[in-house]
């Protein structure tokens, strides 16, 4: 637990608000030693290096993980923790609607907060891709992978979970079920 937490940040709050904060501090430093709380790479730029940051006190474990830098400058209010990852959300999203225009030659493809409301809640970002319904993911976090692909459309299309780390590339997730059946489908047009 960061030293700066208990200080830096404390300024401008009631003795009892104090108070209430260093508890739940004192409860987060107890859950991440007992290991009811796992470290996560920073949210913004996935550094490993990370302090457990408090957006709101109302619970020892609803913590944020960022590293010094970007913890700085949330306290700073430089940058916005909820702006901050929608945005690299969108950007991502933006940019595979980009690259799987040209890949489809489909100028129809598109993010889902264009072209519908409804296929959102359905659980897809991008639309109108032939053969595949697709989630974009830009998180620094694995993504519960299997329970995505279950909330998924249980359609024809193979399901698929396109995922960036910073620094780290990209990978696309798909069901084993997919994979094979995809390998069946090269198979028997005579392509491998
Ligand atoms: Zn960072
Ligand atoms: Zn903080």
């Amino acid at each position: 637990m960061p030293i700066e937490e208990q200080n830096a940040y404390n300024h401008g709050n009631t003795l009892e608000e104090r108070r209430r904060r260093t508890n739940i501090r004192k409860k987060t430093n107890h859950a991440i030693r007992a290991g009811r709380l796992e470290k996560q790479p920073c949210v913004i730029c996935g550094a490993m290096e990370v302090d457990a940051h408090h957006e709101v006190y109302d619970n020892p474990l609803n913590v944020v993980w960022l590293c010094e830098k970007h913890h700085r400058e949330i306290h700073k209010k430089e940058i916005n923790v909820k702006m901050d990852v929608r945005k690299k959300g969108l950007d991502y999203e933006r940019k595979l609607v980009n690259e799987l225009k040209v890949l489809f030659n489909n100028e129809e493809i598109g993010t889902s907060r264009n072209l519908s409301r409804i296929k959102d809640s359905l659980k897809c970002d991008i639309l109108n891709v032939p053969m595949f319904n697709i989630q974009a993911k830009a998180t620094e976090h694995t993504p519960p992978y299997h329970g995505l692909l279950k909330e998924m459309p249980q359609n024809t299309n193979y399901n698929v979970i396109f995922h960036k780390r910073n620094n780290k590339g990209e990978v696309a997730v798909m069901s084993k079920d997919s994979f094979y059946e995809i390998i069946q489908m090269l198979i028997s047009n005579g392509i491998i």
